[in-house]
């Protein structure tokens, strides 16, 4: 990309206006520098505005994944269910971008295209694919950690007649399943929330399976009032409780602080039990090591085999739609009625793992040398997760380096922050950092904060720029390497390890030692002077 002198100067340029771009903006302005957000999208929201399929909806319950950074807005906004819908949190992205006047800070419909470290002016000039081109001093990366679509290379995709749909790329017009014969390519988290609504619409669904998922029963339903007044009368302090949680979220729950070797067989039973009915993420907080050890996660994950076996009436299907791997090694689904939507007599299901699919054809596809026919095929193939979206700029750091070249062989930075060799280059709940881990909303509001205290002191010690050291980099890669490895995280293939993107180099991304350590050692190193940074 040859870059055309910059038109306009800013402060601060934020590519994304998702919730991290969001809060970026308004805190950069309250710090009263000049910043402008670059959005692709025509709208605000982020993964909000862009997964619009049925049923998508958060699995952190609403009242702690949302904004705790103002109090009036955590106290006047209401939501309507315990697990917010898709357009609700859509309605709460645009309510935050006007209660906080964000708008003119915003170009929509404005995609990034790239950015290069200018040496002489030690600043970005940074292009968008319409060919405008700003400067910026600070760039600051609120992409998304699941903003690029995986859209499989099947062979023939281009010969189906029929509408092809992506669940991360969905129309905003409403599509009309009945009387059609669907398809689903895919079992992650967002076919899990799609398929039974697809169900109950289309004449007929096949869905084509390579990694059964576990899911747990979400009990969604109208929030409870009363909890909610609860909550409210001391919102700050249960967002301090929540952030001292392993995932930012969950302290009305804690986990029980046993291991569940150290419990008998109906302790357990009775305990998972319990925690099934509460539903989530509940049951696996269940017994304290359940994500550690892999002799306690065996013993849940029978426990939702178990479940999957009570519910689905056909044993094959059962035995099909119980997985094998560790529990929680792929993200935990978070489901309303995905398992029994399989006893639904217009709904089948397809193994491809032992036969994948061959080829997609005119009317349908085959696999396993069979033929089926659909109308319409839904591609729940989830994400170029964490790197994808990053990996697509042309990004040049000093020198000319590409981030290409820096991250072949996986993602280095530090404290998921900064990367060596791209100064005053900010990166928001990506790798290196508990990002898919935490609540997200807790790990934005995390970065968001810890970047602009970093930018005041930078500012007050006279500073330009700050840039992660190779060497710190190499140590964090190793720590969140042995983060991971204290868990059973690395027992299965998951978009975590970029396992699920042909190509993709096999390095664990998000940090798995839970967001409280993770924060104390943020904190720790701005106390230190921004130790492990080269500050100029
Ligand atoms: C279906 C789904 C369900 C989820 N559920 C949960 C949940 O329950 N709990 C949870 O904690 N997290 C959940 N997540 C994760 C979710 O992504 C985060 O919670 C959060 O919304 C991320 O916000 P963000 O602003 O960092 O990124 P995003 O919301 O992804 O926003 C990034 C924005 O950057 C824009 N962008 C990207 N590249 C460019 C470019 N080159 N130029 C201009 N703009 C660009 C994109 O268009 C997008 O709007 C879910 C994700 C998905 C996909």
């Amino acid at each position: 990309m040859k870059h055309p002198a910059p038109t306009h100067a800013v402060d601060m340029l934020i590519v994304g206006a998702g919730f991290a771009g969001l809060y970026m903006l308004h805190k950069a302005r309250s710090m009263g520098l000049d910043a402008l957000v670059l959005e692709a999208a025509p709208g605000v929201g982020g993964t909000w505005y862009h997964n619009r399929y049925p049923g998508a909806r958060v699995d952190i319950q609403s009242m702690e994944y949302s904004f705790s950074f103002d109090e009036a807005l955590q106290q006047q906004w209401r939501w309507s269910e315990r697990y917010a819908p898709q357009p609700e949190l859509l309605r709460y992205a645009n309510h935050v971008a006007d209660r906080f006047g964000l708008r003119d800070g915003i170009r929509l419909s404005t995609r990034m295209a790239g950015a290069h470290f200018d040496e002489p002016s030690q600043r970005w000039t940074v292009q968008a694919e319409s060919g405008e081109s700003w400067s910026a001093r600070f760039l600051v990366m609120a992409s998304g950690p699941l903003s690029s679509p995986n859209l499989p290379d099947f062979a023939g995709l281009k010969d189906f007649a029929g509408p092809v749909y992506h669940t991360a790329n969905w129309p905003h017009e409403p599509v009309d399943f009945s009387a059609r014969r669907v398809a689903v390519i895919g079992t992650g988290s967002s076919a899990v929330q799609a398929i039974p609504i697809i169900a109950r619409q289309a004449s007929e669904l096949t869905v084509f399976q390579r990694t059964a998922a576990y899911a747990a029963p979400a009990h969604n339903g109208p929030l409870d009032r009363e909890l909610e007044a609860r909550i409210k009368a001391d919102y700050a302090g249960f967002r301090a409780r929540n952030r001292r949680m392993h995932g930012g979220f969950g302290s009305l729950l804690p986990p029980n602080p046993v291991s569940a070797l150290a419990a008998s067989a109906e302790e357990r039973e009775a305990a998972f039990e319990q925690r099934w009915k509460i539903g989530g993420f509940a049951i696996l907080g269940t017994f304290n090591d359940l994500l550690m050890n892999e002799q306690s996660n065996a013993l849940v994950a029978e426990f939702v085999r178990g479940k999957i076996r009570a519910i689905v009436k056909h044993p094959g299907t059962a035995q099909l739609l119980s997985p094998t791997h560790t529990i929680g090694c792929k993200r935990l689904c978070v489901d309303s009625g995905y398992y029994d939507t399989f006893n639904r007599p217009n709904v089948r299901l397809v193994d491809i793992n032992q036969a994948p699919i061959e080829r997609i054809t005119s009317k349908g596809l085959r696999t396993g040398g069979r033929e089926f026919e659909f109308d319409a095929l839904v591609l729940a193939t989830g994400f170029d997760a964490m790197t994808g979206t990053m990996m697509r700029l042309d990004l040049r750091g000093r020198d000319g380096l590409r981030i290409q070249d820096k991250w072949h062989a996986g993602p280095l930075n530090y404290l998921g922050l900064g990367i060596a060799g791209f100064p005053n280059l900010f990166n928001i709940a990506g790798p290196g950092s508990t990002s898919a881990f935490t609540n997200v909303i807790v790990a934005i509001e995390h970065h968001v904060d810890w970047i602009a205290d970093c930018i005041a002191y930078l500012d007050a010690h006279g500073l330009h720029t700050i840039e992660a050291s190779e060497q710190a980099e190499a140590a964090w890669a190793e720590h969140v390497n042995a983060a991971a490895r204290r868990t059973v995280f690395l027992s299965c293939n998951s978009w975590y390890l970029g396992a699920n993107i042909e190509g993709k180099p096999c390095m664990f991304m998000p940090l798995a030692e839970g967001f409280p350590r993770y924060a104390d050692h943020c904190a720790q190193v701005a106390r230190d002077g921004y130790v492990g940074f080269v500050l100029q």
